[in-house]
């Protein structure tokens, strides 16, 4: 259930909502917006009565919520959600651009890609220090190291950086050195993972997972919202289907249906979504066209030599002639690309 303040709620009517939904056995989770505060309620598993709460003073409302997930749902949400990251803005008018290799491979390796990216537009730079690899007998990462050059390249470029966790354990040290924390699509029900990375005080950004349904991806950011951390970003990269001729199926619909039920932001990833660069730039463009509030791209200027992805990983000059075209669809669409402030050359 969400129960909704009037827009000139005092701090005391708020209180006395919450500890009455305490006294009650469940969770408070106050949701504070531009215009009035709403209270998430959680851990009931049977229906509330509004009642309840509807007689209390500085209570507007109180809807009952009929999905599985009260905080990321569109109901009670003031708008979407907006979070902002070192001055850029993620899920407003202007797209988010997250570029860079699949895998930090060496330091001479992550700073040229960075240099490329950044002079194209690319508004956040992404690259595995830690990577979850079907073979056991691939490359990993480089761990720690990766860490070290990644927060180099922001220190060299001032691009943000997203990149991922792959268990509970080393949330914490990636959370020293990244922008966002991702939580890839092999560990989108990591529930342990979800937790640590909702208790950490970084942006998520949560990969859909091979095979989930929207409402499972959906449900992973409802543990996210629920341990406090409201800054998520979601993120289509295709699922598994019967056909071999992509990588995966990319799932564009998934954008549509996703700002139909979520107040979060989605992102596109076009990369593992088709796992071909040359489908990589239409799908960038579908996904624009479709409302995708950004992208996620893989490049690398030597894709035959990457130790990840070199398939589906673009090449710079791609890249380049990417940011061009989606520049224009996003501006057919109302929308812009974000510029990053002071990074482009
Ligand atoms: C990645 O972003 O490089 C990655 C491993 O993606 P996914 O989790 O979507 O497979
Ligand atoms: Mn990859």
């Amino acid at each position: 259930m969400l129960i909704v303040m009037n827009q000139g709620a005092t701090d005391r009517e708020i209180q006395a909502v919450v500890r009455r939904i305490e006294r009650m056995g469940f969770k408070a989770n106050p949701i504070p917006g531009a215009r009035r505060c709403v209270i998430g309620i959680t851990g009931n598993e049977g229906p509330l009565d509004p009642g309840e709460f509807e007689s209390m003073p500085g209570v507007r409302e109180a809807i009952r919520i009929t999905r599985p997930y009260t905080l990321v749902g569109r109901e009670g949400a003031d708008g979407p959600t907006k979070i902002s990251i070192l001055g850029r803005e993620v899920g407003g008018a202007a797209l988010t651009i997250i570029a860079g290799p699949c895998a930090v491979e060496t330091e001479e390796q992550a700073m040229r890609i960075a240099e490329l990216v950044a002079r194209a537009g690319a508004s956040f730079y992404r690259g595995g220090a830690f990577k979850p690899r079907t073979s056991p007998y691939s490359f990993q990462g480089l761990g720690d190291e990766g860490l070290r050059i990644l927060s180099k390249v922001r220190e060299a470029t001032g691009l943000p950086i997203v990149t991922e966790a792959v268990d509970p354990e080393s949330v914490s040290r990636v959370e020293e050195v990244a922008d966002v924390i991702q939580v890839g699509a092999r560990n989108m029900q990591n529930y342990s993972l979800l937790k640590h990375a909702g208790r950490c005080g970084k942006p998520v950004l949560l990969k859909r997972g091979l095979s989930a349904t929207i409402q499972e991806l959906l449900l992973s950011a409802e543990y996210l919202l629920a341990e406090g951390n409201r800054q998520v970003i979601l993120c289509e990269r295709g699922i598994r289907s019967f056909d071999q001729a992509t990588r995966n199926l990319f799932d564009l619909s998934a954008i549509a249906v996703v700002h139909g039920l979520s107040h979060l932001p989605i992102v596109a990833d076009p990369s593992h979504g088709t796992g071909h660069r040359d489908m990589v730039i239409p799908m960038a463009r579908a996904a624009v066209a479709a409302g995708a509030d950004g992208l996620l791209v893989e490049v690398h200027p030597n894709p035959d030599r990457a130790l990840s992805d070199g398939a589906q990983s673009l090449y710079p000059e791609q890249f380049d002639r990417m940011m061009k075209e989606v520049r224009l669809i996003a501006e057919a669409i109302g929308r812009r690309v974000a510029e990053p402030a002071g990074a482009r050359a």
